[in-house]
């Protein structure tokens, strides 16, 4: 693979904004021997520490520093990589940067789109694109988990299985167009190859590798959580409870929480952002009125509903009026709080309704079983192992590969004629594994992608 934009050389500074240790500025381009001349006024040993000044044009050094030069195709980006590691401050960087641009003037570079170095990476094949993505999620991981599923998602290991699945499934077409090229053993062919066992076989694997995408994708997103009711139910102090932190606002004036808070906490290093929202009243005040229409928002793009109530409390007609205005679609728990208000044999058997649940965000009653309840709402199963992180988009790829196979199954046990749609089926559903490494991708499909990265990497 290749695309015509891989000959311009790009630079960008590529470690963090702000101040550090270390900042490093990268290019890569098809040849970068030239600017190297043209910056060091020697060349550089591949893959050595050159410890050097970076000059300006009339010879001042704006940096000192280490330069490496990773020859292509074994670099990142599998072209000529060069890598200038000074300061880690903005201006000292920018500076740096400013001046590649004035030495590699000629040869055309210019500065670096978000993910281009990663892009590039992918278009010389040093990445599939489930690799690639990887990149970005191990960068953006917020928790241990993640990170190492990240990791392993990198390194190869959910590309490995969705590879393996494919050769599987390349294997019976060839099987099958073999076949189709022979019309007279067509009858025979699906015994003679037990074509049904193999592809029950095929299904068998396939259903387990999309069970832990599910798991790897929950590990990634995790989920929105909304916190709604009345006001003085309790929404912030429960945040702040399940941060463990004073984020919200907590007092025993209705209507303080006046807009959103959104605090990302992990359960089993589980990202779940949750949302403390404007307590739902009928008010005059505009300012307060303006923060329950964004309550009402939230709401809408909520994945869970934590509707609480107070326990003293549960029949309450606002109560009733907020709960039937509650998008039905969306999973909804019942959160009775303050129980420590309550005589202790009031709530004895009270959790054993799966959509209620009584706690105290004072004493952290009940959080506990919250916690798990949330997990399970996300889909998170402690028994099924999540070895990589997985996309949205890889789950929507394995769906629709499950159901070409399902039509394949199909056409194999109602078998007349059926052999050029069941070969078919069975190419389709091979294109969409090979869409989540990237085998086949649209412009748009990696425009999307690697916009979503950061510059410099
Ligand atoms: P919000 O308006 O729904 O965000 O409610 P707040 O979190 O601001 O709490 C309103 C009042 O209820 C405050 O005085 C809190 O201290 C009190 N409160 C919140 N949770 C509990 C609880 O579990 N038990 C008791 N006894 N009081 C609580
Ligand atoms: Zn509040």
């Amino acid at each position: 693979m290749s695309s015509p934009s891989t000959s311009t050389p790009i630079a960008a500074i590529t470690t963090a904004p702000g101040r550090g240790g270390i900042g490093i500025v990268r290019l890569s381009g098809s040849d970068l021997k030239p600017f190297i001349q043209a910056f060091f006024h020697q060349d550089l040993k591949a893959r050595h520490a050159h410890y050097l000044p970076f000059n300006d044009a009339s010879g001042q050094a704006i940096d000192e520093g280490i330069a490496l030069f990773f020859p292509g195709p074994n670099s990142y980006t599998g072209e000529d990589v060069l890598e200038l590691q000074g300061h880690g401050g903005t201006a000292v960087l920018r500076r740096v940067l400013a001046r590649c641009f004035e030495v590699g003037n000629a040869l055309g570079l210019r500065h670096a789109t978000p993910g281009e170095f990663t892009q590039r990476a992918f278009l010389n094949d040093r990445l599939d694109l489930a690799q690639a993505e990887a990149v970005a999620d191990l960068i953006d991981a917020s928790s241990e988990a993640a990170a190492k599923g990240a990791m392993a998602s990198l390194s190869g290991a959910f590309s490995q299985q969705i590879n393996a699945l494919a050769d599987r499934i390349i294997h019976l077409r060839m099987l099958v167009e073999a076949t189709l090229d022979f019309p007279e053993e067509e009858i025979d062919f699906l015994e003679k190859y037990q074509a049904a066992d193999q592809l029950q076989s095929i299904n068998d694997d396939l259903q387990l590798l999309r069970r832990q995408a599910k798991q790897g994708q929950v590990m990634r997103d995790g989920m929105h959580v909304v916190l709604a009711g009345q006001p003085n139910v309790g929404k912030s102090s429960l945040l702040n409870a399940l941060a463990g932190d004073d984020i919200a606002i907590v007092t025993d004036i209705a209507g303080t929480t006046r807009d959103r808070v959104t605090q990302l906490i992990h359960i089993e290093g589980i990202p779940i952002h949750i949302v403390d929202t404007a307590g739902l009243r009928d008010t005059d005040d505009t300012v307060e009125s303006i923060g329950i229409q964004r309550s009402w928002q939230e709401i809408a793009k909520a994945n869970v509903i934590l509707h609480l109530l107070d326990a003293r409390r549960p029949d309450d007609t606002s109560d009733q009026a907020i709960m039937s205005k509650l998008p039905s679609t969306t999973p909804t728990l019942q959160i009775l709080n303050k129980t420590d208000l309550l005589p202790a044999e009031a709530t004895q058997h009270s959790n054993d309704n799966e959509n209620q649940l009584h706690i105290s965000a004072h004493t952290g009653q009940g959080l506990d079983e919250l916690r798990q309840r949330l997990l399970r709402i996300a889909g998170w199963s402690p028994h099924t192992e999540s070895p990589w992180l997985a996309r949205e988009r890889h789950l929507h790829a394995l769906e629709r590969c499950d159901a070409h196979l399902q039509i394949a199954r199909f056409h194999a046990q109602h078998d007349d004629q059926i052999l050029d749609l069941f070969a078919e089926e069975l190419r389709l559903a091979h294109n969409e594994l090979c869409e989540i490494t990237g085998v086949f991708t649209s412009d748009d499909l990696l425009g999307e992608i690697f916009s979503s990265f950061c510059i410099g990497k």
